[in-house]
């Protein structure tokens, strides 16, 4: 194991295939392909059409134990899981993953790639631009935002006649709504539809939005880790004439509009949810949407190409679909919906696909569950369940565990005490993920320093505790010969009756709803909602907002709100702070504690050593 090279060195020394032979192994069809270069391709949303006789393979959702800050390999197990399925097994198989921020690359260490012999390759396209996704979402979101400020200036500014002499200009000689504008007459009531006809009254109904500017809820978005631009003065320039705001920016992949693309089902669904997101209330209270500031139609064609998974592969060759990454606390933390229902079709009845959940399984996977598999209608088959033995150690009292840091003496000896106490964390994420009706597989991801003794101990609890299997495996420093064992029981599991169902019925009161996933998921005593957050739910409430999934915002390092709480505890309470409202992706989330929606760079950042071989053009120094 210690001999396994750096990430980027073993993802360099495999040539990937040309992903046009990728596509034509898949089945894909010419026109369903739009290659990227030679390594990517994105593929068209018709392949559903096509193949919409054609049943689903098998789902499988791959989560984890309460991670350490380092991750315990649940990026690494969905690719080497992948690969002995489809190279060992030679079952069809698709893994479906989320794309990285450039945040992070570019910040502290670690891709999301996977790791070791088990990796998307090529990795360093794979971390950087890709296909331009999240820039197409950084442009989307931008322009709302935009259009946000100048609609506000333009009503602060003009009269009602103007704004309508402008809103609805005469086009020679005749003045006519456009398609949205019309949508706007029906959602205010009005039954006039000659622009020449409309009463004064209606006329100012039209025109002002009345945008609440404390209210406003849309902020401004960029994929690089700014600490600056936590909070920003806006419209400081003459020109706008004294119209300062406080706001900020936040990380591209914590916007609204990237949580949309991870969820939505089409092209006419994802025009649906744009127009839904709330910016801010009017004056009197009601949403405004970004239907209302007409941007619905102008921020789809900017998303267009971007509802398109990306096409790439594993180190073995198997196909990967690369598309979405929403942040995992205040979003859902899952690649998309369209990305897997196009797999499923892909790999056909007896093939399987294999998507991740990002966290632990209290966080990434419940919101699978309970988020993405009730807007996707899709059930899955089986629960992969990461562990390592680090983390089990951690959680049973073992030291902290830091990033960049060796890792203390109890980490690389053995200590089964530390293990077998440790072992209520995954007890309590095993019995959740059988709270959903479905198998569950523990994956024990070994470590070089990991002892048999060790390793065969977390295997047997494991088994106790009611998974459908434990398989020690070692896809990191093997790929997938490393995990024949985990794809087979995953295989086995698969082929089991499962009793799939939701944890809490939509029609709850919203309190009920976090209630529940507090109390059933971390284990808590109550909840303690706070008076802000209480305005807030009584305010969506009467939005009309009450039946949205719940997306909860906590720490994603304990079961409870206090990072430092390791295990499983009892007798606790998740106080919530805040709840706000992505009404376009379809949640609210309720806000446990602080969250930073823009990370900072460190003081070594690896800017400085990423630079360009200027004669091979190779990417240099990526993790
Ligand atoms: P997660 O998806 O759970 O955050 P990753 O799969 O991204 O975790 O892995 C985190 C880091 O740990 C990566 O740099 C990966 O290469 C490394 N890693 C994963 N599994 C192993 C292992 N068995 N041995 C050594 N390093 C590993």
């Amino acid at each position: 194991l210690e001999k396994v090279p750096s990430d980027i060195e073993v993802a360099r020394a495999q040539t990937p295939k040309d992903v046009g032979e990728v596509a034509d192994e898949i089945g894909l069809l010419e026109n369903e392909v739009d290659l990227y270069g030679k390594k990517k391709a994105k593929v068209s949303l018709s392949v559903l059409q096509r193949l919409a006789h054609q049943k689903n393979g098998k789902y499988v959702v791959v989560a984890g134990m309460t991670p350490t800050p380092l991750g315990e390999g649940k990026s690494t197990t969905t690719i080497g899981l992948t690969q002995a399925l489809g190279a060992h097994l030679k079952k069809n198989v698709f893994a479906c993953v989320r794309q990285p921020s450039q945040g992070p690359t570019f910040g502290i260490k670690g891709g999301a790639a996977g790791g070791g012999y088990s990796q998307v390759i090529p990795m360093d396209e794979f971390n950087l631009h890709l296909t331009g996704d999240i820039h197409a979402i950084t442009a989307a979101n931008n322009l709302l935002a935009a259009q946000i400020d100048a609609r506000m200036f333009h009503e602060a500014t003009q009269t009602d006649q103007a704004l309508y002499g402008r809103l609805v200009p005469k086009v020679k000689g005749v003045r006519k709504f456009s398609p949205i504008q019309i949508n706007r007459l029906k959602k205010l009531g009005i039954v006039e539809t000659d622009p020449d006809k409309l009463t004064p009254e209606e006329v100012t109904k039209f025109v002002r939005l009345n945008i609440d500017p404390t209210t406003i809820t849309w902020q401004r978005v960029m994929d690089t880790n700014d600490r600056f631009l936590r909070k920003i003065t806006i419209g400081q320039s003459p020109t706008e004439k004294d119209k300062t705001r406080e706001c900020q920016f936040d990380i591209t992949v914590a916007s609204e509009i990237m949580a949309i693309l991870a969820l939505t089902t089409s092209l006419a669904d994802m025009r649906e949810r744009l127009g839904k997101m709330v910016v801010a209330s009017d004056t009197s209270g009601n949403p405004v949407t970004a239907e209302d500031l007409g941007a619905s139609g102008a921020l789809t064609v900017l998303m267009k190409d971007a509802i398109k998974p990306n096409l790439m592969q594993t180190l073995e060759g198997t196909p990967v679909f690369v598309h979405a990454g929403p942040f995992a606390n205040i979003a859902h933390g899952n690649s998309s919906i369209i990305a897997d229902k196009i797999a499923l079709k892909l790999v056909g009845e007896d093939g399987m696909v294999v998507t991740e959940a990002g966290f632990g399984a209290d966080i990434g996977m419940e919101k699978f569950f309970n988020i993405k598999c009730r807007y996707s209608g899709l059930v899955p088959n089986v629960v992969v369940l990461v562990a390592t033995i680090r983390a089990l150690k951690m959680h049973g009292g073992g030291p902290t565990v830091t990033a960049g840091v060796p890792l203390p003496a109890e980490y690389v000896q053995e200590n089964l005490g530390l293990v077998e106490s440790g072992f209520s964390n995954l007890r309590k994420q095993i019995e959740n993920s059988k709270m959903f009706g479905i198998p569950v597989v523990v994956a024990i991801n070994s470590f070089a320093t990991d002892t048999e003794g060790e390793l065969n101990l977390v295997k047997k609890l494991a088994v106790g505790a009611g998974a459908a299997d434990a398989v020690i495996c070692s896809h990191w420093a093997n790929g997938g010969a490393g995990a024949v064992g985990l794809a087979e029981a995953v295989v086995k599991a698969a082929s089991q009756p499962s009793d799939f169902k939701f944890l809490y019925d939509l029609k709850l009161p919203v309190e009920e709803k976090i209630r529940t996933i507090a109390c059933r998921i971390y284990g808590a005593d109550d909840i303690e909602i706070q008076p802000e957050a209480q305005t807030q739910i009584d305010r969506y409430k009467k939005q009309g907002f009450n039946d949205l999934p719940i997306c909860m915002a906590k720490t994603h390092l304990s079961l409870t709100s206090d990072p430092s709480k390791k295990g499983a505890p009892t007798g606790f309470t998740i106080p919530v702070r805040d709840v706000r409202a992505s009404v376009g992706a379809g949640f609210l989330y309720p806000l446990v504690g602080t969250m930073s929606t823009m990370p900072g760079l460190p003081t070594r950042p690896c800017i400085y050593d990423i630079d360009l071989d200027l004669e091979t053009e190779e990417v240099q120094g990526l993790f």
